[in-house]
């Protein structure tokens, strides 16, 4: 019978050395059910990661796996020459959610992908080859997505054909206007932003590019309001905004439907990914008909919006809205808070814990400062293992831990991944 040690060695071989498994001991996942993951040794895991926020409405959910059932039943593949009803029907219920005016989807395989679309239809919209991004932000693994990522740990390359500028904002721990309160803060970075603009670019910039809280980069969140005053900057200057999506849609945050509404902003595009299709590979960008419109050659995404994806994706949303999951996260990011801030506030060695929703964040530093302590984050997350919860790593230096449980996770689900986070810190102090 194969043995996580022996997946563990098997995956050393082949797998290139960037990739690495969680964990001194990796899991080897067989089975899920709802928010429960089963090892190949017969352990039981209380999944709050969701394989990053991706596993998003649970395990095995039955809806989706009838829907991939009944489509893998009659065809996999058909690609855009042909009309595929899920398909069509998938981009209508995504355009409605969108908030976006007139809007056209374009179906990726990865968010990265997405991300790359948005970058050619910007540029070539604004003809101009320059991109803001905020700093700290990850955007995919693509070499076009590499040029906007400026989280060290993730860039691969500085190599790129695009001119991008990061500005201040998406990180407030660690910014140099951390100590100002959410007005002055915002200030700010809008005068960072015009000076940037006015002092290092050519004029014409393309497109900014940001995720309300960034992802990868643990959770960080600018202030509510912050884009939106991004925005009335770029649109005097006609620069388009696209909001990245990929970990902040769906409902994730509680209080929106998509991380862009709490910044009372409508972004020119956005994209999306990860939980999507509830695990099925599946993304794809939202935009005004006048921006996507501009690519009047042939562009083709072989396996983006195929048939059995859409359904996986057509299946998840249906659920998330008619189950009110969006409010879910909202009550259970509630309830998670309630339960863990007290524990934080009084654990000298998290210098923070942050998030909304169904996000969460704890940022591990040397006790009473902002210095990261990774091996301690280390330690944290194998000790939440021990305890039966799986939760992910993060951070500009791998000092963060993250959360992201399923959007229809229960209250007594909640209590035991806090109870198990309980148990962590105490073996950790
Ligand atoms: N954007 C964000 C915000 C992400 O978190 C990620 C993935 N971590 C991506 C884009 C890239 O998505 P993918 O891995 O599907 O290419």
């Amino acid at each position: 019978m194969t043995t996580s040690s022996d997946l563990a060695a098997r995956y050393r071989r082949v797998l290139p050395s960037f990739l690495a498994p969680y964990y001194a001991e990796p899991i080897a996942i067989d089975h899920g059910e709802g928010s429960y993951v089963y090892d190949l040794d017969g352990g039981r895991y209380l999944d709050f990661f969701g394989g990053v926020l991706t596993t998003m409405i649970g395990h095995r959910h039955p809806a989706v796996t009838a829907a991939v059932q009944e489509q893998a039943d009659k065809v996999l593949h058909t690609s855009t020459l042909y009309l595929s009803e899920p398909m069509i029907e998938f981009a209508e219920m995504v355009a409605e959610v969108s908030g976006i005016p007139d809007a056209r989807v374009y179906f990726t395989p990865s968010g990265s992908e997405a991300n790359d679309a948005a970058l050619l239809f910007a540029t070539s919209y604004r003809t101009s080859n320059q991109i803001l991004a905020i700093r700290n932000s990850y955007h995919g693994r693509v070499f076009s997505t590499q040029a906007i990522t400026s989280h060290s740990s993730w860039r691969s390359t500085s190599h790129s054909g695009l001119q991008v500028q990061f500005v201040h904002g998406g990180y407030r721990l660690r910014s140099p206007f951390r100590d100002l309160d959410d007005d002055a803060y915002t200030a700010a970075c809008v005068d960072d932003l015009v000076q940037v603009l006015d002092m290092t670019s050519a004029g014409d910039v393309a497109a900014m590019i940001a995720e309300p809280i960034q992802g990868v980069g643990g959770f960080a969140a600018a202030p509510d309001g912050l884009f939106g005053a991004f925005g009335k900057e770029l649109s005097n200057r006609g620069i388009l905004f696209i909001s990245d999506e990929v970990q902040t849609g769906w409902g994730r945050t509680g209080d929106h439907f998509w991380g862009y509404q709490a910044h009372d902003i409508v972004p020119d595009m956005l994209t999306f990914a990860k939980g999507v299709g509830n695990g099925i590979t599946l993304a794809g960008i939202v935009a005004r008909a006048e921006i996507m419109d501009t690519i009047d050659v042939l562009n083709f995404s072989t396996f983006g919006g195929n048939p059995l994806s859409a359904a996986a994706g057509a299946a998840t949303l249906r659920t998330v809205l008619g189950e009110g999951l969006q409010a879910n996260a909202k009550a259970m990011g509630e309830h998670f808070e309630a339960a863990m801030s007290p524990v934080a506030a009084s654990t000298p060695w998290i210098a923070e814990m942050r998030g909304r929703g169904l996000m969460w964040a704890f940022e591990v530093c040397e006790p009473g400062t902002i210095e990261p302590d990774k091996s301690r984050t280390g330690e944290f997350h194998e000790a939440c293992r021990r305890h039966g919860l799986l939760v992910g790593k993060g951070g500009l230096y791998g000092n963060v831990v993250r959360l992201a449980p399923m959007l229809n996770v229960s209250a007594d689900e909640i209590d035991e991944g806090v109870a198990a986070l309980r148990a962590a810190i105490a073996d950790v102090a």
